[in-house]
C-alpha cells in the first residue's frame, strides 16, 4: 500500500510512553516496523504529565505553593531516564533533562499576573520537550525542536497553523535529517514568528503528525494506541465494542467531530487532502491488524457510540418575551465565539435558545457577564452528550433506557441527546 522509501510518520501518545517499560516497547516497535525507510516519530508528554503541568501552572499562576508537584514531576522524569540508562544532562543535539527542568522551574517562578493562556503554553509545553528528550535518546535518534518550524499565529492554547510557512520550513529542514536516521519530535507544540511557544489544543499530537505528514508528503501516518484500532465506542465506557477494519476519512471526521476521543478532530483533513492513509494500531499488540482510514467506500457501519462528558447546557430567554430572532442569535453566537465556547448541540423554541458546550467556569462567567443584560440565562452543568452515529432502534434503546434526556435531536444518520452525567452502562 505504501512504498518502502516513502516517509512514515509514527505518533506515540502519552500512554505509550508512560514509563520506562512503555518506552522500551516503543523502541521495539520502531526497530521492528519502522526501519525500512525514513521515519519521523511524534511523541506526546508521558502518561498524565500534561494534566500535572496544567495543575502546576494553575497553582503557580494563582500564587500558591507548587514545590511538591514540581518535585514529583521532576523525579518522575529523572527516574524514567535513569531506568533507561539515560544520563540526565546529555546529548549534543538536545537539551539535557536537568536543563529543561531548570528552565521549567524558572518559568514558573517568573510568571506574570494575567496573560493566562499565553503563559500556559510556555509552561505546559514542557511535557513534550521532556518526553522527546528521553525517547530520542532511547532510540538513538535525532531530537528535533518542532517549534521554530511548525509556525502558528498567536491563538494561545489552540495555535492556528500558518501552512505555507510551516511547509516551507519543514521541507527545507527535514529531508536531510531524515536521510541520516529516525527523527523524534514533539506533538502538540508550535511556535509563533516571534519565537514563543504555542500549543495546538489538548490531545493535539495526532494533529501534529498529520501536519508533518501533509507538509512532507508522507506515505502514511500510524497512530499507536492502547486500543486495537478505531472502535465503535470507547471501551472504558461501553461494553461489546467492535473494530472498524477500514473506514473512510469522511466517516472518521464526523466521529471525531462528535467527540470520539480516538483521534483529534483536526487530524483527518490534512491527510484526506493529500490522500495519506492513517493507520491506527495497538502498541500492546503491534501484530494485530488495526484500522486503516483512507479513501474507500464501505457498506453500512456498526453504530458508533460517542460520549462527551463535562458538558453544560445553557439556555437564553429573551427578557421581554419576544421571540428568539436572528438578531438575538447573532448576539448570542458573537458572545460564544468571543469566549471561545464551541457549540456541540443547539435548539431553539419560541422564546428560548439552548446550547450544549464544554463546561468551563471561566468562559461561562465571561459569557454571562456579556449577555446577562439582554437575556435571562439558565444553565446546568455536570452533563453528558451522547451521539449515536448510524443509529438504529436497538442502539437508541441501549443508551436511552433509564436515562432522563434533557435535550434530544435526530437527523437521518445521527441521534444525539444530553443527560445528567455519571451513569455508565
Ligand atoms: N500531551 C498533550 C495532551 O495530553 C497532547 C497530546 O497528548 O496529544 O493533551
Ligand atoms: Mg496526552
Amino acid at each position: 500500500m505504501h512504498e518502502p522509501h516513502q516517509l512514515k510518520v509514527y505518533k506515540f501518545g502519552g500512554a505509550s510512553v508512560k514509563d520506562a517499560a512503555a518506552i522500551r516497547n516503543l523502541v521495539q516497535i520502531v526497530r521492528q516496523y519502522g526501519s525500512d525507510g525514513p521515519l519521523l516519530v511524534v511523541v506526546s508528554a508521558m502518561g498524565k504529565t500534561t494534566n500535572a503541568l496544567e495543575e502546576l501552572y494553575e497553582l503557580a499562576h494563582a500564587g500558591h505553593d507548587y514545590a511538591a508537584p514540581l518535585h514529583t514531576l521532576r523525579e518522575f522524569h529523572l527516574s524514567v531516564a535513569a531506568e533507561l540508562g539515560i544520563a540526565a544532562d546529555f546529548s549534543p543535539d538536545a537539551p539535557g533533562l536537568t536543563e529543561l527542568l531548570q528552565l521549567l522551574g524558572d518559568r514558573l517562578a517568573t510568571l506574570q499576573p494575567g496573560d493566562y493562556d499565553k503563559q500556559y503554553d510556555q509552561v505546559v509545553s514542557f511535557g513534550e520537550l521532556l518526553a522527546t528528550c528521553i525517547v530520542a535518546r532511547a532510540l538513538a535518534a535525532h531530537w528535533l525542536d518542532c517549534r521554530p518550524l511548525l509556525r502558528t499565529d498567536h491563538t494561545w492554547r489552540e495555535g492556528r497553523i500558518d501552512w505555507p510557512t510551516t511547509e516551507r520550513n519543514l521541507r527545507a529542514t527535514l529531508p536531510d535529517l531524515l536521510a541520516r536516521g529516525p527523527v523524534v519530535t514533539q506533538g502538540f507544540l508550535g511556535g509563533t514568528a516571534s519565537g514563543l511557544t504555542t500549543t495546538l489544543g489538548r490531545e493535539g499530537s495526532d494533529y501534529t503528525a498529520a501536519i508533518l505528514a501533509y507538509c512532507l508528503g508522507a506515505g502514511s501516518v500510524t497512530i499507536w494506541k492502547d486500543v486495537a484500532g478505531l472502535l465503535n465506542a470507547d471501551p472504558k465506557f461501553f461494553a461489546d465494542t467492535v473494530r472498524y477494519p477500514e473506514i473512510s476519512y469522511q466517516e472518521t471526521i464526523e466521529m471525531a467531530y462528535y467527540g470520539a476521543s480516538v483521534i483529534h478532530p483536526k487530524t483527518i483533513k490534512p491527510l484526506a487532502v493529500r490522500r495519506i492513509p492513517l493507520l491506527v494500531k495497538s502498541f500492546l499488540d503491534p501484530t494485530a491488524e488495526g484500522t486503516i482510514i483512507h479513501d474507500c467506500r464501505h457498506g453500512l457501519l456498526a453504530p458508533a457510540f460517542i460520549r462527551k462528558a463535562g458538558q453544560c447546557l445553557i439556555s437564553f430567554e429573551s427578557k421581554d418575551l419576544t421571540f428568539i430572532s436572528e438578531e438575538n442569535l447573532e448576539v448570542i453566537f458573537g458572545a460564544l465565539a468571543q469566549v471561545r465556547l464551541k457549540i456541540h448541540l443547539m435548539q431553539n423554541s419560541a422564546i428560548s435558545f439552548s446550547v450544549c458546550t464544554d463546561f468551563s467556569a471561566h468562559r461561562l462567567s465571561t459569557l454571562l457577564a456579556l449577555l446577562r443584560e439582554q437575556f435571562t440565562i439558565h444553565y446546568n452543568t455536570g452533563l453528558e452528550l451522547y451521539t449515536i452515529k448510524n443509529y438504529d432502534a436497538a442502539s437508541i434503546r441501549r443508551l436511552t433506557t433509564d436515562r432522563q434526556l434533557l435535550l434530544e435531536q435526530r437527523t437521518r444518520q445521527t441521534f444525539q441527546f444530553v443527560c445528567r452525567g455519571g451513569l455508565n452502562e
